[in-house]
């Protein structure tokens, strides 16, 4: 609030927060009014100044408060020495869960950006706001408890499914895609170490004594948690040991400490507090519908059992797991990543949980294939037996019969066999036989993904997907986080180039403090630079932080999802305007830092002149521009069988943008899945694609099918894709292309081409 308040040069800041029947606000903190008035002072909806701002959802800005119709005075507040107002309500899923209060002694007209920046601050509190609350609210009664869940979520309260039962062979189980990667292995549980159900505690008969033993447990496993946070740190890098912050901070939450405290007197044991708090989180929590609250939830689980762990005289201790196994688990959570060896890991399976926690996120990173939110798993996953884990199709098989194994099996051992063999000859460069060079780069979007780009003989990052970061810590994160994230991956990579694409949420990928609402269409709505150039001041913090780490000279800015020239100029003045703050600090950047865009919707594919005049360079985003001019969402299971980037449309939009940007000579790049498709890479060169930019996994292979083309005989090819009638014929084209180029007899990638294209 101090700074709130420091930056918008005012003399108050306040918070007032809606109390639980969405209908009244309460003063809940203050820098500058009386602070006895904090819990009194309590307005309806519509009521005073700050109730009409939490009435309309929009920001307030009153000059002269005190004469304003709306005004009300609180008696003892010290209001009255405040002559003008601006408020802007906090706003959570279209809830308004608050209202953020600056007040000035002089009177001022505050002017857009003051408006804007009291806005941007309010929705980042929004969030922290409301996890305190949801801390909090536990303690009450339940069925005032189920009210504000159920409000504050508008998601009302699900059931859990029935459980099917277990059949000896074949089981076949679904679940969310959550880290791409085929594993097969045996099934290792990984049970929640310690059930409270299992455990024997004998308390000691004084309450007081256990309250100081439970203290005792809270301390050590703070502790530990720091020891676990510096060690995932070292080995994983920061953006890892930043989710540990939010464990520790759970338990200094003053709520849960109360609360535990209270429960200790009432039931004279530690261990049974511990049990009935966190019972009562996991009721509230498991009710809720919808997932970025719910795995607030699994965070909390987390660590209450490691508490109860030290309560218990158990230390932290690494689980040693055999080569390959599939590890099935209630929730992926990040400690485990921490606790068991990742390198023996085959993949990670989880009842629970989806794509977006915490887990999720660290698998992905990791290249551990996971599969989520499988219904029925721990009733059916036995230890020791076999299973297939499809992190690509989200399907899990227990048993399966030898034919699925052999199936799997063939395709995986070649993949496998033929990145290993190829990653030794990382240094070759990908020039076709008649001599032109295709730049081979990485997707990226953590730290630990530059040791995968540097294994398998990146030429740099052609694609920075600065939102994995953002969705790790479930926030904008701020500015000097994202500078220090930046730099490093372009120290890392230097003199290679590193393209940095500026935020991409919306759509599937949700930023819980960015308040986008829902939306009946949000692939077609509120997403990307839509919603970065209408949350100016994250954009121009995050422009700063890329300029910052583009001092070094080997860094591109990439603009994602731009349908129109007014976009790419919007975002251009933001950069300008960084820049000129960045010089007025004396702060280096590189000047002459290219900007690009991505061509990832039909509109931009088609103006691609018009675009190509004004910017840098190109990247086509081939997974949203194939979902754009098919009408196929790219994440819906239903209408997959659609989907396919090698559609005649869609190579005739690439062809589009590769021309007209040799007409205006700025180079182009391919950075969707398509640019790790071993079918699409002769269309895609053939195409006049200079740099194909792909999961770092993929790139030897996509090197050595480079290496076997000939550039004039797969632009031909290309022509001919362009002319074909249906997705099916293109295919064909390019097969027949793989084969004729000798590279189905190649002795590391044939074996593994003849299992994919038999
Ligand atoms: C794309 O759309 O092709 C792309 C690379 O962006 P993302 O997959 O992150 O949407
Ligand atoms: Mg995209």
């Amino acid at each position: 609030m101090d700074l709130v308040a420091k930056r918008l040069d005012a003399d108050v800041c306040s918070i007032y927060l809606t109390d639980t029947d969405l209908a009244h606000l309460t003063l809940a903190a203050t820098i500058g009014l009386a602070r006895e008035s904090i819990g009194k002072v309590r307005l309806a909806f519509g009521e005073g100044l700050v109730g009409y701002a939490a009435e309309l959802g929009d920001p307030i800005a009153i000059e002269r408060a005190q004469a304003h119709p709306r005004f009300k005075y609180f008696p003892g507040s010290g209001e009255d020495l405040y002559a003008s107002l601006l408020a802007a309500p906090m706003v959570m899923r279209d809830n308004p869960i608050g209202v953020l209060v600056v007040q000035t002694k002089q009177a001022r007209r505050f002017d857009p950006r003051d408006i804007e920046l009291l806005q941007t601050c309010a929705q980042l509190i929004a969030p922290v706001v409301l996890n305190a609350r949801l801390l909090d609210f536990v303690s009450r009664p339940e069925g005032e408890k189920r009210k504000v869940v159920a409000d504050l979520t508008s998601a009302g309260l699900s059931k859990p499914g029935p459980q099917a039962a277990r059949a000896e062979k074949n089981v076949q189980l679904r679940g969310i895609p959550t880290s791409a990667g085929v594993a097969i292995g045996p099934v290792f549980r990984l049970e929640d170490p310690l059930d409270f159900g299992d455990v024997d505690y004998e308390p000691s008969g004084d309450a007081s004594a256990e309250w100081r033993d439970l203290q005792g447990a809270i301390a050590e496993a703070r502790r530990e948690l720091e020891r676990v946070r510096s060690e995932t740190g070292a080995r994983f890098g920061p953006e890892f040991s930043a989710v540990f912050n939010i464990h520790i901070q759970i338990l200094e939450d003053k709520g849960l400490i109360d609360r535990l405290e209270e429960a200790v007197r009432v039931s004279g044991s530690a261990l049974e507090a511990l049990r009935r708090v966190l019972d009562d989180y996991r009721r509230v929590f498991e009710g809720i519908e919808n997932e970025f609250f719910r795995e607030r939830g699994s965070d909390i689980q987390d660590v209450g059992r490691r508490v109860m762990a030290k309560l218990l005289g158990v230390r932290h201790q690494n689980v040693s797991i055999t080569e390959g196994a599939i590890v099935v688990t209630s929730t992926v959570l990040p400690h485990h990543f921490a606790m068991l060896e990742v390198e023996r890991m085959g993949a990670m399976v989880a009842e629970r949980g989806g794509p977006t926690s915490h887990g999720a996120i660290f698998a992905r990173s990791l290249e551990v294939p996971a599969v989520t939110g499988v219904a029925g798993l721990l009733a059916q996953a036995r230890p020791g037996e076999l299973a297939i884990v499809d992190g690509v199709s989200g399907q899990v098989h227990l048993s399966p019969d030898e034919a699925l194994v052999d199936e799997y099996q063939r395709a995986q051992l070649r993949h496998g066999v033929a990145v290993e063999h190829l990653d030794a000859l990382r240094g070759r460069p990908a020039e076709s036989r008649d001599g032109h060079r295709i730049r081979l780069t990485a997707n990226a979007g953590l730290l630990n993904d530059l040791a995968l780009a540097e294994r398998h003989g990146a030429e740099g990052i052609g694609l920075f997907r600065t939102e994995l970061l953002a969705l790790a810590q479930r926030g904008f994160p701020d500015e000097e986080e994202q500078q220090s994230l930046y730099e490093r991956v372009a120290e890392a990579m230097y003199p290679r180039p590193v393209t940095i694409r500026t935020l991409d949420v919306g759509g599937d990928k949700e930023l819980p403090n960015l308040q986008q609402g829902t939306e009946e269409n949000p692939q077609l709505g509120w997403r990307s630079i839509r919603l970065a150039l209408s949350h100016r001041d994250p954009f121009l913090a995050q422009l700063r932080a890329i300029l910052r780490a583009s001092a070094r000279g080997n860094v591109r800015i990439l603009l994602p999802m731009v349908s129109c020239l007014g976009e790419l100029e919007q975002a251009n003045a933001l950069i300008e305007e960084a820049k000129s703050a960045l010089r007025a600090q004396e702060v280096p950047f590189d000047e002459d830092v290219p900007v690009g865009l991505m061509i990832e919707v039909p509109a931009a594919a088609l103006t691609a002149d018009v675009l190509a005049a004004r910017c840098a360079f190109f990247s086509i985003g081939t997974n949203d521009l194939t979902q754009y001019t098919l009408a196929v969402d790219r994440g819906n299971e239903r209408v997959a069988h659609l989907y396919d980037p090698l559609h005649p449309a869609v190579l005739k939009l690439i062809d589009s943008t590769v021309k007209a940007a040799g007409r205006c000579r700025i180079p182009v790049s391919v950075c969707g899945e398509m640019a790790g498709d071993a079918l699409a890479v002769p269309l895609l060169v053939g195409l006049g694609i200079s740099e194909l930019s792909a999961t770092p996994s993929s790139l030897p292979i996509v090197k050595e099918i480079v290496r076997a083309l000939d550039v004039g005989t797969v632009s031909a090819d290309a022509r001919a894709a362009l002319e074909a009638d249906s997705a099916d014929a293109v295919h064909a084209i390019a097969l027949g292309r793989l084969r004729r180029s000798g590279l189905f007899d190649h002795p590391d990638i044939g074996p593994w081409l003849r299992a994919s294209y038999p």
